[in-house]
């Protein structure tokens, strides 16, 4: 029979949680009483001008998309201020999708890719997708790394680093001085992810891509933008390295629709601030509420200690009482007393802080 390779055989198969609809079964709910606050996902859904874009473009879904979204990358270029060239952003299916054209452009067979954990897991599958072996950094107990941990970990394999920053599941962000010296002193590309940027008090880092010619910065229209379905992510890259992005990947990569609803959704400030807003206020409220060790962070999401218990315990015996979070046990380095939960509108934070009382009281 004939064999996929070897690289693929050994990837462990994905598994991806319970979908609100199998909990609602599973605990006799109705699907409406279930909140679901596990994947970072907007809660007030997406902007309305982005929704309207939609429906505006279905019509020409017969065509193809605009080669290489010429018209996004020229959207998000007037939003990322002086001295950037159209040839510094690309655009993909999802901000995964980007992330998967830089792994294919520098990772060949045994070529090392160093992640800070715990993380995002989507790197390191990308990673052995391609070939690639990963390299893990625990993090410390605050979650961050120095810049010489990282360096000790360098071998002559090694092409790629990640770093997500804010970080997730834990929320908490690079300095600007680490990123920098890790800039200056690696012979590899770093990949700063910076999916949750919008919702941190801190500037992007987008600007240090022009000043070093071995960084890439992920961005997303998944979380603060809302359309998480539509599939749709930038990165801003070196421009030497453009010529070599179009050439290793599809050109269609970004639909029609999700084009469109993308440069919507860049143009409705209202609806961003609005989501921000929510965001910081929720997060007062969890993290002064919750009754166990809150890591507030820099995302749309708190991490929660809950030892004594463990993850598994409270996220199961959250589901009944209709709340859906992220049990952070099947992250890489996280211990099992975490849990992730996507702030939500007041209402939906009230539920979670009275839920987790409840369960505290319960045992303890
Ligand atoms: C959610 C998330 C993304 C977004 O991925 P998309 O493919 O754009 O939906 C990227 N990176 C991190 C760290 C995330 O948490």
């Amino acid at each position: 029979m004939v064999k996929v390779k070897t690289s693929i055989e050994e990837i462990e198969q994905y598994r991806p949680g319970e979908t609100v609809e199998e909990t609602a079964h599973r605990v006799e709910l109705d699907v409406s009483e279930i909140i679901k606050l596990a994947s970072n996902e907007n809660v007030l859904g997406p902007s309305p001008a982005a929704v309207q874009a939609i429906i505006s473009g279905v019509d020409r879904v017969n065509t193809y998309p605009t080669v290489d979204a010429i018209h996004l990358r020229s959207e998000i270029l007037s939003h990322l201020g002086e001295g950037f060239l159209i040839e510094n952003i690309v655009c993909g299916n999802g901000s995964d999708g980007v992330i998967e054209a830089l792994v294919h452009l520098f990772i060949e067979d045994g070529d090392e890719a160093i992640i800070p954990i715990p993380t995002f897991s989507f790197y390191e599958l990308v990673v052995r997708m391609h070939g690639g072996r990963p390299v893990f950094l625990t993090r410390d107990s605050e979650f961050g790394f120095s810049s010489d941990e990282i360096i000790s970990k360098v071998t002559d394999r090694t092409k790629l680093v990640f770093i997500a920053s804010p970080n997730n599941p834990t929320g908490n962000s690079i300095d600007e001085q680490t990123l920098r010296d890790l800039l200056e002193s690696l012979d590899a590309m770093i990949i700063l992810d910076e999916a949750y940027i919008e919702f941190s008090s801190k500037p992007s880092l987008n600007r240090l891509v022009l000043e070093y010619d071995n960084l890439a910065v992920i961005h997303t229209f998944s979380k603060a933008y809302g359309l998480a379905g539509m599939r749709v992510g930038y990165g801003v890259i070196p421009g030497w390295l453009f010529p070599y992005y179009t050439r290793a990947t599809p050109p269609f990569a970004v639909n029609t629709l999700a084009e469109a609803a993308a440069i919507a959704a860049l143009r409705d400030e209202k609806h961003l601030e609005r989501t921000k807003k929510m965001v910081e206020d929720g997060k007062k409220f969890l993290t002064t509420e919750i009754p166990f060790k809150v890591y507030p962070g820099d995302a749309n999401f708190v991490l929660v200690d809950t030892s004594p218990l463990t993850s598994r315990e409270v996220t199961e015996a959250l589901k009944p009482m209709g709340i859906i979070v992220r049990d952070c046990a099947g992250f890489r380095g996280m211990g099992d007393s975490f849990i992730r939960i996507t702030i939500g509108r007041r209402e939906d934070n009230r539920r979670v802080v009275e839920a987790l009382r409840k369960i505290k009281n319960r045992v303890i």
